[in-house]
């Protein structure tokens, strides 16, 4: 049965947008499972408002499946996922809560914006529709106003010059810099980063690199990374969650965390990574 209750402060999701310094994302008791496998056990954790979370770990612990249950792609087999006071898996009929719609699922989502490993651009459209594309059709933004965001995201991102080329005409770095724009465009509470320079060739890593770092030290957006650049993550977080098996074994601020880990096998992971 799946009609857990909400967060355990008592008062529950619902109560409007919330300020900076509070819980933009909750995981409440969170389990995933594939088949027999249990990738995520009654996950607890939240993510403040304007903050850098980097969730670091070996390869199958479970970083990516966080990210895809934040994205709605997939479904949790118990437990629930709070986003900006609302719940994302569930909605409240009467006093019961019960697995959410489609349609609450996307109303919430809109709050959530992703950038994946590899780019997937609309290969049809140049750039500036690339980004102006979902905010007019999902937000109903104006197109004048869609256009005019999309061209200063895009000079944010350096691309200016490229504004009326398609994807292919670009490098690797430059695609996922658009990827990124075009996640922006929509104006999401958070920005969810899926290992994404690890599809670049490595001379292209470091122009995606600093455009995220600029969002992050000059956008209030609160940022949930997955990255196996750990000088990046050392500069953007506010704190590192170290998971090994779906489990957090260890967190804390990135200069504690990288120079100071307590677990063996936190150690181990940073020396195979740095
Ligand atoms: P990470 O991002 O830390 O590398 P993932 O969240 O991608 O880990 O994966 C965690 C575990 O779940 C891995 O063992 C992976 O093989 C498994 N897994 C992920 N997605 C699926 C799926 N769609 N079907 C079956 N197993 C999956």
């Amino acid at each position: 049965v799946d009609t857990t209750t909400g967060a355990g402060t008592g008062e529950g999701p619902g109560n409007g947008s919330r300020a900076s310094g509070t819980e933009l994302i909750r995981f409440d008791k969170v389990t995933k499972r594939f088949g027999a496998l249990t990738v995520l056990d009654e996950l607890d954790f939240a993510v403040d408002t304007g903050k850098h979370v980097t969730l670091i770990g070996p390869s199958g612990s479970g970083k990516t499946t966080i990210l895809r249950l934040l994205m709605t792609l997939l479904k949790p087999d118990g437990g629930t996922i709070t986003v900006d006071g609302e719940y994302l898996t569930h909605e409240k009929k009467g006093d019961k809560l019960v697995r959410a719609s489609e349609r609450h699922s996307r109303e919430v989502r809109k709050k959530i914006g992703m950038v994946f490993q590899q780019f997937n651009l609309f290969p049809n459209m140049k750039v500036l529709r690339n980004v102006t594309e979902a905010p007019v059709h999902v937000l109903g933004m104006s197109k004048d106003e869609a256009d005019q965001r999309a061209r200063e995201l895009i000079e944010m991102v350096g691309l200016t010059e490229h504004l009326d080329k398609y994807p292919t005409q670009l490098s690797g770095g430059q695609q996922q810099r658009v990827a990124i724009a075009r996640a922006l465009a929509m104006r999401p509470q958070v920005l969810l980063l899926d290992e994404v320079t690890s599809a670049l060739d490595p001379e292209l890593v470091a122009g995606v690199l600093d455009v995220l770092r600029d969002i992050a030290h000059t956008t209030d957006i609160t940022m949930v990374v997955v990255t196996h650049e750990m000088s990046f993550a050392r500069d953007i977080s506010d704190s590192v969650l170290m998971f090994d098996h779906g489990k957090i074994i260890e967190s804390g601020p990135p200069d504690k965390m990288f120079t100071e880990p307590e677990h063996q096998r936190t150690r181990d992971f940073l020396t195979s990574v740095l």
